[in-house]
């Protein structure tokens, strides 16, 4: 194991978080005066205005040689802020109970292989008496467990209550995805072979391109500014997918429906996050965010078009590098979605890291790289480092906290905003949101899709699969729940 080296130390902060940030002397004295100006007594509360103010004067960064992030020798840094009650606390007993029932299902290998096959039927029956938006039934059932426990709404009214449901619950807002995927008919799909492949033709602009552009603006006027809108370019259908996968230029009318998409984003103040996906579509991707990020991202410290980030992939240090070198020549803030990637199972192998740990690693350095507006050992650059927004989207409990420990250290120079699914993970969305409370400042969105019931079967599918794949994360769920409950049962019968 080699040793964390030495450079400069932040003077007050943790030998922890000095490993973590191993930041050269002159940035350590820069974040140490930092740290005693602004750092509050009670208990290094640091809000997100107070920190653009104070980081403004800090532009210039280095190319550090250090050694980031630390090994499994090094303890992790930890953040100053403790949350003062039950995290799950914040939560309405209906939701507690109902991600009760769902772990408790999810981590039974008894309850989960038969559920997830009933699944995979529904998701892709074509019949109407298994198809929940045709057999009021099903719907019934659905809608009060799984839909409820994932999804949004079927329609405006009911996304808006939803969204506002868990504003009220303290998050700050949603990222909001539409679950609607382009299905042809036998028909359609005749045609489609019949047109010249990656020709737009009327066929494909009415049956494929406008569907999706259509449903994403509405998404789009259904979230509320500050609120973020999850997309796939896949969405728009094969043609998406012809261009993607050749690593051409989005066709005119596509473009332009992006473009509309963007524009409509950017005036309302939502923003935009386009998901990564497969390694083969990947930089395709890229290059159109790139494109859409240079024109909208105007807004010094505030970007409208995120992309994502898988940080399994061995080259996502690389790629994100040359993006940030982008992003300070074109004078434009990069928006970055980090997360660890989900094509593990279907994405060629070599692509990715060998172990979990070194993806963990990957992740933990550009999530600090970019929060501290440093380059380190993980992502490597050169000169200035130019502004970013970072939306660090993890179920990682480990991730969140090493975040943390940067944000209540007060050395933070990007905006950041933790998200995680709907349904998953609520013992550490939760806990942001309680500490929000308490004044810490690491902003948290759930993501969740809206659609009719039928059209989210697919999404609700993947998600059953997710918590297969993750059994341990299931279970800690599972019992966070449960103690939640013997929590709350205790505290009636202590003031019966
Ligand atoms: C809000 C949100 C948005 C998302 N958007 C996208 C997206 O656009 N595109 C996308 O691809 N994914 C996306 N994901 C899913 C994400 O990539 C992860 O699959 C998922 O969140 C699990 O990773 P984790 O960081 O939560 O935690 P963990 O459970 O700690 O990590 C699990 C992940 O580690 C990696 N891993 C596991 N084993 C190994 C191994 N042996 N070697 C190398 N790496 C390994 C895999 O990526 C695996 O998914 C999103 C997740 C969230 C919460």
């Amino acid at each position: 194991m080699r040793p964390p080296p030495v450079h400069g130390l932040v003077h007050g902060a943790s030998p922890a978080l000095n490993r973590h940030l191993a930041l050269p002397p002159a940035a350590a004295t820069r974040c140490f005066a930092v740290m005693i100006a602004h750092r509050p007594a009670a208990g290094g509360i640091v809000s997100g205005p107070e920190r653009r103010l104070i980081h403004s004067s800090h532009r210039k960064s280095s190319t550090l040689p250090a050694e980031l992030p630390p090994g499994p020798a090094v303890p992790p840094p930890q953040p100053t802020l403790e949350p003062s009650r039950a995290p799950l606390s914040v939560l309405p007993l209906s939701m507690i109970l109902r991600s009760l029932g769902t772990t408790a299902v999810s981590s039974s290998p008894l309850l989960l292989a038969p559920s997830l096959r009933i699944m995979a039927v529904l998701a892709h029956s074509g019949s109407a008496l298994l198809n929940p938006d045709r057999n009021p039934l099903l719907r019934f059932f659905l809608k009060r467990t799984f839909y409820a426990q994932f999804c949004a709404g079927e329609d405006g009214a009911e996304v808006r209550d939803t969204i506002a449901r868990l504003k009220g619950i303290g998050f700050n807002g949603v990222i909001l995805g539409y679950a609607k995927e382009v299905v042809l008919t036998d028909k359609q799909a005749g045609q489609l072979e019949g047109a010249k492949v990656g020709e737009e033709t009327q066929t494909v602009i009415d049956n494929e391109i406008v569907p999706w552009a259509e449903g994403t603006l509405e998404t789009v006027r259904l979230a509320e500014p500050g609120d973020f809108v999850a997309l796939k370019f896949t969405g728009a259908g094969r043609l998406a997918l012809h261009q993607l996968s050749h690593r051409l230029s989005a066709t005119p009318y596509l473009s332009k429906s992006i473009d509309s998409i963007c524009q409509l984003a950017h005036e309302r103040g939502v923003r935009l996050l386009f998901d990564a996906e497969q390694d083969r579509l990947q930089d395709g991707i890229d290059d159109w965010t790139m494109e859409f990020s240079r024109k909208f991202n105007t807004t010094p410290g505030r970007a409208t078009i995120f992309g994502t980030y898988q940080a399994y992939k061995k080259c996502a240090p690389a790629v994100l590098s040359r993006h940030l070198t982008e992003a300070r020549e074109g004078n434009f803030t990069l928006g970055v979605k980090l997360v660890r990637g989900a094509y593990l199972g279907s994405d060629p192998r070599d692509r990715f890291f060998d172990t979990k740990a070194d993806t963990d690693a990957c992740y933990d350095g550009i999530a600090a790289s970019v929060l501290t507006r440093q380059w380190n050992s993980v992502l490597e650059g050169q000169g200035e480092f130019p502004e970013a927004s970072l939306v660090l989207a993890t179920h990682n409990a480990e991730s969140v906290r090493r975040a943390r420990a940067i944000v209540d250290a007060g050395v933070a120079k990007s905006e950041i905003a933790c998200a995680q699914l709907q349904g998953m993970a609520d013992e550490i969305s939760c806990e942001l949101v309680e500490l929000a409370g308490q004044g810490t400042a690491v902003p948290v969105y759930k993501y969740l899709v809206w659609g009719t019931t039928g059209e989210c079967m697919k999404y609700l599918l993947r998600r059953a699969q997710e918590n297969k794949d993750a059994v341990a994360r299931t279970r800690s769920g599972r019992d966070a729940m449960w103690a939640e409950v013997v929590r709350r049962v205790r505290n009636a019968f202590r003031f019966a």
